[in-house]
This record gives C-alpha cells, structure tokens and sequence, in this order.
C-alpha cells in the first residue's frame, strides 16, 4: 500500500500489511483511562473487557504509569547475564504474597506455560531420574498459541494446520475424575489445569474435583500445574484464583494482569523444583528486563496495598447480584456464572450479534464459546458503571431473546 493505511484508522483484508490472524472488530481505540475507552472518531466505551483480563487495574493506572516513566530515565534494557536489582524484588513481592518460593520471568502466557512444561519434564528427568514427561491437560481448556502450548489446549480448533504436534500430552473431561485415573501412566509428568476455564466458558473447577486432583498428584508424585494466566492477578477474588480452593500448586503461571498492559509473564514454583532449572537450562532475552520489572513491581504493589483482590470480590458480588436481578429469568439465559470478576452469561444461543449490538451502545465485552458472554470489567470498576454496564447489557439481551421469539 502507498496511500496513508491510517487514515480512517481501520485496515483490512490485503490492504493491510499485518497477517489477518484476527477477526477484528470494525473500531480503532486509541485513549484509555480507568474503566474507560476513546475510539479515533472521539466514542467512548465503557469497557468490561479489560484487553482480555490485561487491564487489571484499569487503563493508564498512575502508580504504574509513574514507576514506568521513573525508569525509562534510568535504563531499558539489560541481559539476565548481569544481575537485575528490580527483577529480584518483582519475584521477592511474588514469593512473599504467594505459596511460590522461586520465579522465572518471561514474556507472555505461552511462553509461562512453557516454562512450566519445561520445567515439570527437567524436573522427572534431570531431578528424580525417571523418563516422564507426559503433561495430562482438559477438554476445552486453553494455555496457549506456541505448539507445546497449543498441544496442551484441550481445543482442537487451534490445532488445525499445525500437525505434528509435539508428543506427550493429552486431555480428558474436566471433572470426570475415572477418565483422569485412567490416563495417568508411568508416563506421566504433571496435571496442568485452570481454576475456571475462561476461553473455554467460564467453567469454574468444582472444588471436590481439585481436591482430588492434588490427591491423585501425591500419590502418583506428579507436579500439578496452575494456569493463572486468565485468573491470576486479583481477576477472581484473590490474588491468585487456587487460593479459593486452599491448594499449593508446584507451579503456576501468570501473565496477563502482571503488566497493566506491558507483556510480562512468568511461572513461579516451589523451592524443591529450584534444582531442575539450572544456569543455562531456560532462558529468554527479555524476561524481567529493568522495563518489566518496574511495571511487575507496580503492579503487585498497587494490588497489596490498595487491597485488589478484595475489591474485585466486592464488585463482583454487587456484579452478580445485579445481573441476576436483571437477567435471572429471562429463558435466554441458561446460566450466570463465574469466579471474582471472570463471568459468563451462557445464553440459549449464540451470542456474536450481541457483542457487536454492545459496541453500538458504548459497552465493550466479549464471549467465551459460541454461547457464553464474558465480562471482564477492570478491579476498580465502580458500582455506577456497573449499573450503566448491566442496564446495557439487559437491554441487549431482552431485544435479542424478543427477536429470537418473535
Ligand atoms: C491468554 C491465556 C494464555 C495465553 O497467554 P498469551 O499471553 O496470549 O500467550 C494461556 N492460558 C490462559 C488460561 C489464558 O487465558
């Protein structure tokens, strides 16, 4: 292309120069603030997507913002061969407000959960000394793009084009406690598992089965490993969501509500897993960088002593109580349900249309599945946005089901 790609601000199909890898939707953001989103013609938005449970802490949080610009006068860049004085506090306020004792930093989601892939298989093998390596995951669970990652997914749309994949997974029905017994073998190297399936529904995991599973785990001496990637980050109630379940994963992950929005992820684990990741064993360019370290830092910091996590549960029961009210009998909806601030409205159709309808009215959500609304407000949304959000959202939803019917 040689004219301006960007002057109307939306580009599409072979006139853009980006792969087309998303369905985008037909509006260009550019300024946000707390629970708030401008789109280039000067429309605002209230946003229950949070960038996809990114913008924890809303958009632009000062904290955040203040630490990032201190440091972008100090220094960008260093390679992990050089100690990092704020990578180690980031992973110190990380260990201190969680059952981890040991963390490596990383990029994104993916790259977490394979670090902590990495990590279980090195563990069996270089640690124990026995030759498993197998990593039993969901059906309908998500954990990633890369190929280990998207192997472990219990979704086969995103396997599609990209045989082979890599050996030593499989999935089974969550909750479907027989079907996991069967399938662990002397293969077997971990369990890794969500606290709620939130691509895959918003499916909160029954806390008999996660009991369960950390049984199963002991007995046969497999790492469990929690994907918090979605639900971590004061997103469910708690700081991180196994916490609900009075559990102590070996590994988990997080990625993103690490950053407020810059790309950060890592996975932390316990101090018996220290001996399997040596000097020279994992490594990545970026992980931790001074950059992302103040960004961690603040971020961890703001959720501590603002009190987060209790927040969010405090909005997401006012939430919940408001979208039963407006929405409990209307027969198109089968179920409202979620942890903390992760819901899904699982409708008797599918929901696309009314997503688009939302954006109309200034109200930006998402879907998890065909079915399933998902609202993803940030943690500081406000009982008045609320009320605006669900009245929008009844709004939609009873013209959509009036339609349906009529
Ligand atoms: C988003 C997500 C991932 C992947 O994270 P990326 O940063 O996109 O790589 C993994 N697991 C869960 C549960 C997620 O929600």
């Amino acid at each position: 292309m040689t004219t301006d790609p960007q002057a109307n601000g939306i580009v599409t199909g072979n006139d853009s120069s980006l792969f087309q890898t998303y369905a985008r939707y037909p509006i260009a953001l550019v300024k946000g603030e707390g629970s708030w989103l401008w789109d280039d013609k000067g429309n605002q938005y209230l946003d229950f997507m949070a960038g996809l449970a990114v913008t924890n802490l809303g958009h632009a949080p000062v904290k955040v913002k203040e630490k990032l610009k201190a440091q972008l006068d100090e220094l960008w860049h260093v390679s992990n061969l050089f100690h990092i004085p704020g990578q180690e506090k980031a992973a110190a306020l990380l260990t201190a407000n969680t059952c981890a004792d040991a963390v490596f930093f990383c990029n994104s989601g993916a790259e977490a959960n394979e670090a902590a892939i990495k990590l279980a298989r090195r563990y069996h093998q270089k640690v124990k000394g026995t030759d498993s390596y197998e990593v039993i995951t969901f059906t309908q669970s998500f954990h990633g793009r890369t190929l280990a990652t998207l192997t472990a997914t219990g979704q086969d749309k995103v396997k599609e084009g990209f045989l082979p994949l890599p050996a030593g997974f499989l999935s089974v029905p969550l909750h479907d406690l027989p079907a996991l017994e069967a399938a662990i073998g002397n293969k077997t190297a971990a369990i890794m598992i969500e606290m709620v399936q939130a691509e895959g529904g918003v499916h909160p995991v029954e806390p008999d089965f996660i009991q369960a599973v950390v049984a199963l785990c002991k007995k046969h001496g497999l790492l469990l490993i929690v994907d918090e990637v979605q639900t971590g980050m004061g997103r469910t109630g708690k700081l991180f969501a196994h916490e609900h379940y009075g559990i102590e994963p070996d590994i988990f992950t997080v990625a993103k509500g690490l950053g407020s929005g810059f790309p950060v992820g890592a996975m932390l684990g316990k101090a018996y897993l220290r001996d399997a990741f040596t000097a020279g064993s994992h490594a990545t360019t970026f992980g931790g960088t001074p950059i992302a370290s103040a960004v961690i830092q603040a971020t961890i910091e703001t959720m501590i002593e603002d009190n987060v996590p209790q927040r969010a549960a405090d909005a997401a029961e006012y939430l919940m109580a408001k979208l039963d009210e407006a929405l409990g009998s209307n027969p198109f909806v089968k179920a409202i349900r979620g942890k903390g601030l992760l819901i899904g409205i699982e409708c008797a159709e599918p929901v696309g249309d009314i997503v688009v309808k939302g954006q109309s009215r200034g109200l930006l959500f998402v879907t998890a599945g065909p079915n399933v609304i998902r609202l993803l407000p940030n943690l500081y949304v406000s009982k008045p946005e609320i009320d605006q959000a669900v009245s929008i959202l009844a709004e939609l939803i009873h013209e959509f089901s009036a339609i349906k019917q009529g």
